[in-house]
């Protein structure tokens, strides 16, 4: 009958299995404490909130591995630079959505040079009658001229006629050009 106290004793003391007891306890305390550090600053990039992160590692510290799987059960989907990349796409799809210029009356897609709607015929731009720009309906003064407009200008325009068409004669001019 072997004296097994005896091996028990002699296998604890032996200097080999000392070492290895003592680097799996150093081993698992740095598991612990990368765990603990993994989900501060885990929950740092989730969260704007200052206190929340060190709840979330303490949770850790108590519960471990357990508390763990609870993190990653509870935490944000999205770290703060996924959830702010994903505003940016969203207001520039919203920018883009707003830039398409429609008919008022229609809804139809209209080009910003257009005087009036296709469509419907909805006049959406007049004509200046000082330098010939395309100016909106409701303006009263030419932006780009600084004439001020009166009902006349409205109801008879020849010049914003003649300039619009020397403008279109000249974009048919240089399109002629190449052949
Ligand atoms: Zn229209
Ligand atoms: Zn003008």
């Amino acid at each position: 009958m072997p004296d097994i106290g005896g091996l028990w004793t002699a296998f604890v003391n032996n200097p080999i299995v000392q070492l290895g007891v003592r680097f799996s306890a150093l081993y698992i305390v740095a598991l612990y404490l990368a765990m603990v550090f993994w989900t501060v600053r885990d929950a740092q990039q989730r969260t704007e909130n200052a206190i929340m992160p060190y709840l979330a590692g303490l949770l850790v510290v108590v519960l471990n591995v357990l508390g763990l799987f609870i993190y990653l059960i509870v935490r944000p989907g999205d770290t703060l630079a996924e959830a702010y990349e994903r505003q940016l796409a969203e207001e520039s799809l919203l920018a883009e959505a707003e830039q398409r210029v429609v008919c008022p009356t229609c809804r139809e897609r209209v080009q910003e040079d257009y005087v009036l709607c296709p469509t419907c015929r909805t006049k959406l731009k007049r004509v200046c009658p000082s330098c010939g720009k395309l100016v909106r309906p409701e303006w009263n003064i030419c932006p780009y001229c600084a004439k001020d407009f009166d009902e006349r200008d409205w109801t008879v325009h020849p010049g914003g006629k003649a300039a619009a068409a020397g403008s279109r004669d000249a974009r048919d001019a240089t399109e002629q050009l190449p052949t």
